[in-house]
Order: C-alpha cells, then structure tokens, then sequence
C-alpha cells in the first residue's frame, strides 16, 4: 500500500509516528567528517598536509573564522566550519559510537535551527497522548494492511470528498452515499448504517471492559490513546476498533449492521487459528459470542 506523508514525518522516531528514516544531510556531513578524520591522521596524505597547514586537525575555535580559508577549497572550507562544532572522539569510544554521538549532535543542530518538526495532527489535538497512539498501533493484532489503513485514519490522510473538494477535484463536498458533508466521523461511524454499527460495537466494547457504552469513546477510534490494564485486553480492544475502521473502508458500498458482524466473526476465526493471535487477545473476544438469550 503506498500512501503520501511528508518527509519530515517519516523522519520521526518509530515511537512517534515515524518511520526513524535517516536524515540525508545529517548522514552525509556526518560521513564528510569521518572521511576528513581518517585521512587527516594518515601520512603522506595530500589532505593530511592541508589539514596540518589550516590547523584543522582536531577541534577548531568556536565559532569559526569563515574568512580564514579561501572558498575555492571547498572541502577545507567547510570542514573548519564542522570541525568547530564537532566532539573530539574519546580514546575509549569505538568508531560506531562515535559516528552515532556524532551524527545525533548533528540531528540536534539542524532542528534547532529549523525548528522541531510537528505532525499536523499533533497540532490539531496537542492534548493527546501520541507516544501511546503509536504504541497501541504497532501492538493492534491485525494485519499490516489494516494497520496502514488505521494509520492513515489517524493521521487523517483519507481522501475524503471535503478535502478532494478544497483542491478542487471533486464537484461538491458531500457523500456519495447519503449526501451528507463527507468528513472523516461521517464516513468513520455516520454514513449507511454508520451508528448502527458504532453503537452496536460500544456495547461490545462496554462489555470487554466491565463499563457502560457511554463510558467509551468516538475518539478511539481516530485517537486511540488509551492504555488498558492487562495487555490481553488492551490488544482486544485495539483489534475490535481496527476492524470496525477497516470494514468501514471496505464496505463503502454496502455499509450494513449485518455485512459488518459477518466481516467480524470471519475476523475473528482468522484471528483465533492462529496460536499467537489467541495469546494476544486472550478470552476476551468471547463478547461477541451471542448471549444465551439471542441477544
Ligand atoms: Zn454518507
């Protein structure tokens, strides 16, 4: 499944939302000075005898005298310029861990001069706790599909008719279905028998943790920030709001209570064949058995 974010969110540590990919001009200053290291510290080295006549091995003055070195020696260049702010690597320090420690202060640098990057999302709704919307993402028991198109529910990159028609490529900004105003909830737990389902699933969920349906959220599932002691139940929950936002992506012909619970209970089995999956979710899926009574 390919989706579009932005560069810098994938830029982010795993545990934010991110998918911790190298920052490309960190890396490659980061090995410009490496290179420029070992090659000051061999002998009979062209650049080793540059290095000695700027006085470039080492630490430079901080900060740095740009005018000292012409511009045309680029590399001398700007290596007094790094050289001015890099840590001298310690007798102990192995060259990986230097490398690392080096390449973090880079990271460091760059943000503070272009300021921390925020998720448009996290902008939106700063109250929420994304460390454990993350986390209970990569810990939902469902396939990777599902769990890419949870994220993008979350990081609302749905191609929703309002936000096709603030660009200008669909005519109006209303359902296909219902012509109601197409927004994330709408298409999430309103449209079709959308609140059928959702009610029918809070009671479900009310079951699996001892509570009452008003006791839990619409917000989980574009947020779910929750975490839920044992883990068992917890993994339950997130696996029951990850279907709830699949079937909706999928049903989006045909969003009926009764095409809903017949997806969930062919989830289900899926999900119980499976060794792992049962210890991830424990006995706490049997709420969607039918009550004695019928109900
Ligand atoms: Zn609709």
């Amino acid at each position: 499944m390919t989706f579009k974010v932005p560069f810098s969110t994938l830029q982010q540590p795993k545990d934010a939302g991110g998918t911790a990919l190298i920052h490309i001009m960190a890396k490659c200053t980061n090995l410009f000075i490496v290179r420029m290291e070992r090659q000051g510290q061999q002998t009979d080295n062209f650049t080793a005898d540059w290095l000695t006549k700027w006085h470039l091995h080492g630490r430079t003055p901080n900060p740095p005298d740009i005018r000292r070195i012409p511009t045309k020696l680029d590399y001398l260049y700007r290596y007094n310029i790094q050289a001015a702010y890099t840590p001298i690597r310690g007798n102990l320090e192995s060259q990986k861990i230097y490398r690392k420690l080096l390449y973090k202060g880079l990271l460091t640098s760059i943000h503070a001069v272009a300021g921390l990057h925020e998720m448009r999302i996290q902008k939106l709704w700063p109250d929420t706790d994304w460390i454990q919307v993350w986390k209970n993402l990569s810990d939902a028991p469902v396939s990777d599909n599902t769990q890419c198109v949870w994220y993008q529910f979350i990081h609302d990159l749905i191609p929703t008719n309002v936000r096709l028609h603030r660009i200008n490529v669909t005519p109006s900004n209303t359902c296909q279905q219902c012509a109601a105003i197409d927004t994330l909830e709408h298409r999430l737990n309103v449209c079709g028998e959308g609140r059928l389902i959702w009610q029918y699933m809070k009671t479900i969920l009310a079951r699996m943790l001892r509570t009452i349906p008003a006791r839990t959220s619409n917000e989980w599932l574009l947020r779910p920030h929750f975490n839920i002691w044992p883990s068992k139940r917890n993994h339950a929950v997130l696996w029951t709001l990850a279907n709830v936002v699949i079937s909706r992506l999928l049903q989006r012909t045909a969003p009926k209570l009764q095409d809903f619970m017949y997806f969930l209970f062919r989830s289900r089995c899926k999900l119980m064949n499976n060794r792992l999956g049962r210890d991830l979710v424990g006995n706490y899926l049997t709420v969607l058995d039918p009550t004695p009574t019928g109900r």
